[in-house]
């Protein structure tokens, strides 16, 4: 086999393994280096996001949410079931097919593509030649005319309550928990927390979720915030805001949490803890001296607007550089960083990626938030339009819920898009088009949605802005 290629991809990830069949596609020769190893031993292309984040975790919230409207909503519905409920073994059985099938299609796709897999350690080194490490130990050294970085994140730890892997446990470990416990602690409010955090809930566990922060998602639009609040609590989770985790410590089977709100020293039980606090980049062993690829303080690889390093040819991708650490960030720079190479347009949009929360309601945004657009000082209009005004989402038993449009005054265009309500991850992707093309709200308000449908929800919330809604009253 050659060592020769002209772009050799470090990580697999959602990020990595794009690049790698956008190059191939592009008629570049690639190899594809990925060291992943699952808890089994196993070893897989996919990263984070196949094994152990996007796709487990949605498995998991389907199998959860499903468990939950049979116990909560078919009766709504005339349905009537015996007592529902979860056989935990076969839930976890589904979500490992799903994983497995996910990851074994990137071994096919790079079949299809012509990249060549390889699976183990990859290090960059100077000139860029990149010394890769198989499994078994065997070297070999790549001569690349260009690099993709693609190495990814991992978990944060917090000192004072690091992982055991058995009671207190990252995001990929609650994902794998093999019954339910009954008191589950999450430190972290976060995406992730709160998608473990709703997954252990409807399956039954009593989850008390600790947030240093005093305000409930400051991400997001903070309408969106308050009305995600008001459907977590009647969910069951416990969201105690404003509490800073100092420690947790293991004692016979149990985790006792320590925290502090402002009424003081704080303690908490649970039968185990999620730490999920958030994300670093993972760079290690990645660069050796001489690289010229530089990594700032916080761990990131330092990139410009178009993912090039400081160095000549080496570029970087996906959690481990700069913006929102999500999966379909990370491939649209692998995409682009692949056509950069082979001399072609290439192009983020970085004001358009669009962040989901998997919860139920979903939760959907694309663009800037009313504060942000208030707070820049532009003037704007704002549609708003309730699901419970949506005659598709009263027949799917889903009333909860909104959709927001955020639009300049001056020449009406979308400047962001907020959805709390059914499918809104899948509802954003037209606020996504909108946007790209510099939408206004009279475009989308113009464009005919199929009746009865979610995305009328949309359309409306456009015309709202007008004050030209027709199904719901303009204030
Ligand atoms: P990774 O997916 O981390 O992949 C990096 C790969 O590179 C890994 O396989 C790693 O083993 C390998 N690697 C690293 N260093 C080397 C080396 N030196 N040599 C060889 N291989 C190496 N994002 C979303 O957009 N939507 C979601 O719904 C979503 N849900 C999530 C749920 C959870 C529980 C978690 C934890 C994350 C979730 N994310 C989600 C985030 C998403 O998983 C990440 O943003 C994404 O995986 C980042 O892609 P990446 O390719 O940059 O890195
Ligand atoms: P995210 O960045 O979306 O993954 O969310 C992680 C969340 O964890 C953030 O909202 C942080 O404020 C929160 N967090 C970080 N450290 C602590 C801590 N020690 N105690 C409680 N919450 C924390």
């Amino acid at each position: 086999m050659s060592d020769e290629f002209d772009v050799v991809v470090i990580g697999g990830g959602p990020a990595g393994y794009p690049a790698a069949i956008r190059a191939a596609q592009n008629k570049l020769s690639v190899a594809c280096i990925d060291e992943w190893k699952n808890y089994d031993g196993s070893t897989a292309f996919g990263g984070t996001c196949l094994n152990a984040g996007c796709i487990p975790s949605k498995a998991l919230l389907e199998s959860s949410e499903l468990l939950h409207r049979a116990q909560h909503e078919f009766k709504a519905h005339g349905i009537q079931v015996g007592e529902v409920g979860i056989d935990v073994a076969a839930m976890q059985k589904r979500k490992a097919t799903i994983v497995r099938q996910s990851t074994q299609g990137i071994l096919a796709l790079f079949k299809s593509a012509g990249v060549t897999p390889l699976q183990g350690h990859g290090r960059l080194l100077p000139g860029l030649k990149v010394e890769f490490t198989a499994h078994d130990g065997a070297k070999r050294t790549l001569q690349a005319k260009h690099v993709v970085l693609a190495s990814g994140s991992q978990p944060m730890e917090l000192k004072s309550a690091p992982f055991d892997g058995e009671r207190i446990v990252d995001s990929w470990g609650a994902l794998e928990f093999d019954d339910v416990p009954k008191r589950l602690g999450v430190i972290g409010a976060g995406v992730i927390g709160l998608e473990l955090g709703s997954v252990w809930r409807r399956l039954g566990s009593e989850v008390v979720m600790l947030e240093a922060l005093p305000d409930f998602l400051p991400m997001a639009d903070a309408q969106v915030a308050k009305e995600a609040l008001k459907h977590f609590g009647k969910l069951g989770l416990d969201i105690r805001l404003g509490a800073k985790v100092t420690g947790a410590k293991v004692s016979k089977g149990k985790v006792t949490v320590g925290y502090a709100d402002d009424k003081g020293e704080q303690s908490l039980a649970v039968d185990r803890l999620v730490v999920a606090i958030g994300r670093r980049p993972y760079t290690r062993d990645l660069l050796a001296e001489g690289t010229g690829v530089e990594v700032d303080e916080r761990g990131f690889i330092k990139v410009d607007d178009h993912c090039k390093t400081g160095a000549a040819n080496v570029w970087a991708v996906g959690d481990c550089v700069r913006g929102p650490m999500l999966a379909h960030k990370g491939k649209e720079e692998g995409v682009a960083v692949a056509d950069a190479i082979a001399g072609l347009y290439a192009e983020v949009n970085y004001k358009v990626i669009p962040s989901v929360i998997y919860t139920a309601p979903e939760i959907a945004w694309v663009g800037l938030t009313e504060k942000q657009v208030k707070e820049s000082g532009r003037a704007c209009k704002v549609g708003n339009f309730p699901f419970a005004a949506s005659g598709r989402a009263r027949a799917m038993e889903a009333p909860a819920g909104f959709c927001k449009v955020v639009a300049a005054v001056d020449d009406d265009e979308i400047l962001g898009v907020h959805i709390i309500g059914p499918m809104a991850g899948e509802l954003i992707a037209e606020a996504v088009l909108a946007m790209e093309y510099s939408a206004s709200s009279e475009d989308l308000q113009r464009t005919i949605h199929a009746h009865p449908t979610l995305s009328e929800a949309l359309h409306e919330a456009a015309l709202s802005a007008d004050k030209r809604a027709i199904d719901f009253p303009n204030r």
